[in-house]
């Protein structure tokens, strides 16, 4: 027995639908590339022609891995993150478009000193010295490294495993000057490292309060390391200790750029106002309007 790959993804489609995947016609497409190592125009060139048994069966197994959940990125392995393949599993956040745009925001005040079109700082011009913190896959330091002139990029995470993982991202990306901290937030950034003073801190935090990890999808909730999600109770703990310590760590005038959730602008401008530290404390939307960024300079005084 054969099937045409259009119908054999049809089916594919709706077992995914079945089981409430949300971009289950994307995932079926997905899977069948993914097996057959071809791009979605391949795909398309090739959409009537017949597929043997065996190559069937391949397809079905990947299909319901996806049917138990399993997130789309830990069966192919990879995801795309500012037109960059990142390698990922269940040791780091996936990588998410939301992030991108915080990526985007970095990379504009590098290059133009602007911030969505508005004059913001100068202190970012010659790229300077970046710390990517809570780094993950490494996705937002490496893209920074590998897209902005002159940027010197260190990478940290509390996870080894982590770690790891941005490391070979590092190296698949061709970025060879990415500099790796195992630490706690800030902890082995004091010693070693102690006189560097970095141009800008960008990070995406875990910020989730755990009883809302509860009600999320379960490719998040039972894939995903509740390290890279877990912001404590309020979800605002890892901003706490940024707001704190991330002054020691700026140089005058340096730049911090955190990653928020939808509903923690006010609280979060508010943990930086309070220590006095901080100016120009703005927040920013993504794509789908929601807050998602804030940004603030250090004050020179
Ligand atoms: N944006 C991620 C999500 O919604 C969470 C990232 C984080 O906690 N830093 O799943």
């Amino acid at each position: 027995m054969s099937l045409p790959i259009k119908e054999l993804i049809n089916i594919g489609t709706k077992q995914l639908e079945d089981a409430g995947v949300a971009d289950a016609a994307i995932d079926a497409r997905e899977l069948y590339c993914y097996m057959q190592g071809i791009d979605r125009t391949a795909l398309v060139l090739r959409w009537q022609d017949e597929l043997q048994d065996n190559q069937c069966e391949a397809y079905f197994d990947l299909i319901a891995k996806r049917a138990a959940r399993v997130p789309l990125q830990h069966i192919t392995g990879t995801q795309e993150f500012m037109g960059l393949t990142f390698e990922v599993n269940d040791k780091v956040l996936i990588p998410r478009q939301d992030t991108e745009t915080m990526v985007e925001d970095a990379l504009e005040l590098m290059e133009k000193r602007t911030l969505r079109g508005q004059e913001y700082t100068d202190s970012l011009k010659k790229g300077g010295d970046v710390l990517d913190l809570c780094c993950g896959s490494g996705a937002i330091g490496i893209s920074i490294a590998k897209l902005a002139k002159g940027a010197r990029v260190t990478c940290s995470d509390i996870s080894s495993e982590a770690l790891e993982t941005a490391k070979k991202n590092a190296a698949l990306n061709g970025c060879k000057s990415v500099k790796f901290v195992e630490s706690d937030m800030f902890d082995a950034l004091g010693g070693r490292l102690g006189n560097k003073k970095f141009n800008l801190i960008i990070s995406n935090p875990p910020y989730i309060p755990p009883s809302v990890i509860q009600g999320l999808e379960p490719e998040v909730r039972d894939h995903e390391p509740m390290t890279a999600l877990d912001g404590g109770e309020d979800g605002l703990d890892f901003y706490r200790i940024i707001a704190e310590k991330a002054p020691e760590h700026l140089k005058k005038g340096g730049v911090l750029m955190v990653e928020i959730g939808f509903d923690q602008k006010d609280a979060v401008k508010e943990l930086l106002q309070d220590t006095g530290r901080f100016e120009k404390i703005v927040g920013l939307k993504d794509l789908a309007g929601k807050d998602r960024i804030v940004v603030a300079v250090l004050a020179k005084k």
